[in-house]
C-alpha cells in the first residue's frame, strides 16, 4: 500500500484575499499509518482530506500516492476520485434513502461487480462487525443518526479500500457508541493494515486512534508526530493548548502574574536562555504537577514552589485542584483524594522534563 505525499499544497478560494483554507501544506502519510488531522473548526482539515480524495482541486502544489502523481496544480495532472483506491466516509454520510440497509452496505460491491456469493459474505461480515445486522431490511430514515453512521462505515469497509478517508466519522454517535466505534476502527486498522486518514477536531479521538497526528491551525501545519510527541513535546503553544484536558497551565513570561514565579521559572529554564531563546510563556500540564502539604525531598532538578489551594473539584474518580502561586492561578489533577483542602497552604512540584517553554505567540 502506498505512501500519500502532499507537497506545498495550497487551497485558496478567494485569490484576492491573503487567507488560504490550506496554506503550504507538506505532509507524508506512511503506508499503514492511522493519521489524524487534528485542529479547530475551520482550520482546513476537510479541505485537505477532500484534496487527497480528489474531490477538490489544488490551488498550488502536488499530491503523490506511492510513485504516482495523482494531482498537480501546475502540470494539469488529475486522477479522478474513483481511480485513487480510496474509500470515503464523510460527516454527512449520504445513504441511499430508497435502498434498505443491506442494499446500502452492498452498494460499492455491486458497483464493482463483485460476485454474489462474495458480496453476501462481505456484507454479512461487516454488518455483523458493526452491529447493524438487525436493521438489514430497514430504510435509512428508520434509523438514528448513529446507526446511519455505522451503515456508512460498513458500506465503505465492505469494499476493502487501500486507504480510508474519514471526516469526523464518529461525530454523530453518543459517547458509549463513539468509544465502541473507536475500538472498532482501531481493530479494523490493525486487522487490515489499511492506511487511514481521519479528520477530527476531538483531541481525544486523535490521541486514542492515531499512530501519527498532524495538528493544523488556520490552514497551516503546526506539528506532525506520534500522540506522545504531540502531548509530551508540543512544538508550540498552540499545540500544547489544543491537546490535554484540563488544558495545560500557561504562565505568561512578559507580564501578568507574579514576578517571583516568572523569575523562578526563568531560573529553572536557564538552559533555554543559554541557547538564546526568548521564552514568551511556560506550560505545565495539570497531571504533571504534584501537590504536597510540605516541601518534599525532591531532586535539585525538580521545580518546587509554595502555593495555596483555592478549590478542590472532584470529577468522579479524579480531582482537579485549583491553587494560587502569588497571584498566578494553576490547576493540578490527581487520581488520589487530595491531601489538601481549599485554604490550605502547601507546595507543588514538577519533575524535570515536564515543563514546556514557548517562544512567540
Ligand atoms: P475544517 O474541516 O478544519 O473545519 P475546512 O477545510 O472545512 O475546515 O475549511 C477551511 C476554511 O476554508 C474555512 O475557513 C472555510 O470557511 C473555508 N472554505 C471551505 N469550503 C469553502 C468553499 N466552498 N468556499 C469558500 N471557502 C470555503
Ligand atoms: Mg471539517
Amino acid at each position: 500500500m502506498p505512501t500519500i505525499k502532499l507537497t506545498s499544497v495550497d487551497k485558496q478560494y478567494d485569490k484576492s484575499s491573503p487567507v488560504k483554507a490550506v496554506d503550504d501544506l507538506n505532509l507524508e502519510i506512511g503506508d499503514g499509518e492511522f493519521m489524524c488531522l487534528l485542529g479547530p473548526s475551520g482550520c482546513g482539515k476537510t479541505n485537505t482530506l477532500r484534496m487527497i480524495a480528489g474531490l477538490e482541486n489544488l490551488s498550488e502544489g502536488a499530491i503523490q500516492v506511492g510513485e504516482r502523481l495523482v494531482d498537480s496544480a501546475n502540470d494539469g495532472v488529475f486522477v479522478p476520485p474513483e481511480k485513487r483506491g480510496m474509500g470515503l466516509v464523510f460527516q454527512s454520510y449520504a445513504l441511499w434513502p430508497h435502498l434498505t440497509i443491506e442494499r446500502n452496505t452492498d452498494f460499492g460491491l455491486r458497483l464493482r461487480k463483485v460476485p454474489k456469493a462474495e458480496r453476501e459474505e462481505r456484507v454479512n461480515h461487516v454488518m455483523k462487525t458493526l452491529g447493524i445486522e438487525q436493521y438489514r431490511d430497514r430504510y435509512p430514515s428508520q434509523l438514528s443518526g448513529g446507526q446511519q453512521q455505522r451503515v456508512a462505515l460498513a458500506r465503505m469497509l465492505a469494499v476493502n479500500p487501500e486507504v480510508l478517508l474519514l471526516d469526523e466519522p464518529l461525530s454523530n454517535l453518543d459517547a458509549r457508541l463513539r468509544l465502541e466505534m473507536r475500538a472498532e476502527l482501531k481493530r479494523i486498522h490493525s486487522a487490515f493494515g489499511t492506511t487511514i486518514v481521519c479528520v477530527t477536531h476531538d483531541q481525544w479521538e486523535a490521541m486514542t486512534l492515531a499512530t501519527q497526528i498532524a495538528v493544523m491551525n488556520q490552514g497551516t501545519l503546526q506539528q506532525v508526530g506520534t500522540p506522545e510527541d504531540i502531548y509530551d513535546r508540543p512544538a508550540n503553544r498552540f499545540v500544547a493548548e489544543f491537546v490535554g484536558s484540563p488544558p495545560i497551565n500557561i504562565v505568561e513570561m512578559h507580564d501578568g502574574g507574579d514576578a517571583g514565579l516568572r523569575q523562578a521559572l526563568r531560573a529553572h529554564l536557564q538552559g533555554d536562555y543559554a541557547h538564546g531563546a526568548e521564552i514568551a510563556s511556560v506550560g505545565m500540564r495539570p497531571e504533571n504537577i504534584q501537590i504536597a502539604a510540605s516541601p518534599a525531598a525532591v531532586s535539585d532538578s525538580d521545580f518546587q514552589r509554595p502555593m495555596v489551594v483555592t478549590a478542590v473539584l472532584p470529577t468522579g474518580g479524579s480531582w482537579i485542584v485549583e491553587m494560587e502561586d502569588n497571584g498566578s492561578q494553576l490547576f493540578a489533577t490527581t487520581n488520589q483524594p487530595p491531601v489538601l483542602n481549599a485554604g490550605d497552604k502547601g507546595v507543588y512540584s514538577l519533575a524535570p522534563g515536564a515543563m514546556h517553554s514557548f517562544d512567540g505567540k
